[in-house]
């Protein structure tokens, strides 16, 4: 195996040329009367949503969008949370509207996201926003899919004609991230859990984009060297244990990554067995690759969707119904 470093695609710095390109239009059209509004909606006390919930109202706050985070109890039923939902669909200020999943047991999760008005829905899982992707329609797109793309872009990484392989079939991350890709004109393969031999696949990918949830999945074995590799999975290591096993001695990033566990007694971790940043040409890390890309493309959504509402964009552009 041919050992080199891959180029760390860096989430982070990405994310932030992002946010101060929206702060930007975000002054533009606010000086127009356009102030872009954002409302997220969180029931129960799940404090990983909370953190969420809270993040994402801070990130519009940094570019000027108008937010407002609505709490529910968590005993509420499906009714409760479809009122707010429609209370906020006739809001003429509030131009995105977010459901934090998951949503507690008792709550009909579909019934609530298909609820969103579908011009308010910047998360992009409304059948409506799924279909305009597919046809290449003017679209609100789900915000990690979308994210992944602008990594790709804005790292220089040629989409036409290469052969993505999409690991995961989620309606949030893997069917939209392979659609996007199809859109861009890579030839798609998107594995699942009954994929038979999942090496084979990876294997001829030019672009891997991994969204399974399951730490060290893809092994160096499985990447084509050189290949552009995009770690969407978030795995928390919290045992001596697992550590040991994912970062063995003399692995790369073992040393950083020991400091950071002895500190929180857990580590965050993708898909990707770390020793595949010495197989790909390029990789993203986890934490700090496709993470902070997720909240800057809701709040890209969020100014689309005012636009949108408002008749300020193309709804058909020319070619859609083109191959
Ligand atoms: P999901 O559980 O809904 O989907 C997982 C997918 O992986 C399924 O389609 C399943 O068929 C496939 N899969 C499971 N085992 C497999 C195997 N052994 N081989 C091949 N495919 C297999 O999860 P999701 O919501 O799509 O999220 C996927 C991962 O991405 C999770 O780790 C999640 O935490 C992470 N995620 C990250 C962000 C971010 O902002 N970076 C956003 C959303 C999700």
């Amino acid at each position: 195996m041919r050992a080199m470093a891959a180029q760390i695609l860096d989430g982070t710095a990405i994310a932030a040329r992002i946010r101060g390109e929206i702060a930007a239009e975000v002054k533009e059209l606010t000086s127009q009367g356009v102030r872009p509004g954002l409302a997220a909606v969180l029931v129960g006390d799940d404090p990983a949503s909370q953190v969420y919930v809270r993040n994402k109202v801070r990130g519009c706050k940094e570019v000027g969008i108008f937010s407002e985070g609505i709490s529910l109890p968590a005993e509420s039923t499906t009714e409760d949370v479809l009122s707010v939902v429609e209370a906020l669909n006739a809001r003429d200020e509030i131009d995105g509207i977010l459901v934090q999943l998951p949503l507690p047991e008792q709550v009909d999760a579909k019934q609530v996201l298909y609820a969103v008005g579908p011009e308010k829905d910047v998360d992009g899982f409304h059948p409506l926003s799924v279909g305009n992707l597919q046809t290449k329609r003017l679209a609100l797109v789900p915000c990690t899919p979308a994210g992944v793309i602008q990594i790709l872009k804005r790292s220089g990484v040629e989409m036409r004609g290469a052969h993505a392989v999409v690991v995961g079939r989620s309606h949030i991350v893997g069917k939209p991230t392979a659609m996007l890709l199809l859109n861009e004109d890579a030839t798609v393969t998107i594995c699942h859990r009954y994929t038979p031999d999942l090496k084979h696949f990876t294997r001829d990918a030019d672009i891997l984009v991994t969204a399974v949830g399951r730490a060290g999945l893809i092994t160096p074995e499985m990447v084509k060297p050189g290949a552009t590799v995009i770690d969407v999975g978030i795995n928390k290591l919290s045992s001596r244990e697992q550590f040991e096993r994912f970062f063995p001695p003399g692995s790369p990033e073992r040393a950083k990554r020991e400091a950071a566990f002895a500190k929180n007694g857990s580590v965050l971790v993708g898909d990707c067995d770390p020793r595949v940043m010495e197989v790909a040409g390029r990789f993203t890390p986890v934490p700090g690759g496709v993470g902070p890309l997720t909240i800057a493309m809701l709040l890209s959504n969020t100014v689309k969707a005012a636009k949108m509402r408002r008749g300020m964009l193309e709804p058909e552009p020319v070619g859609s119904w083109r191959d």
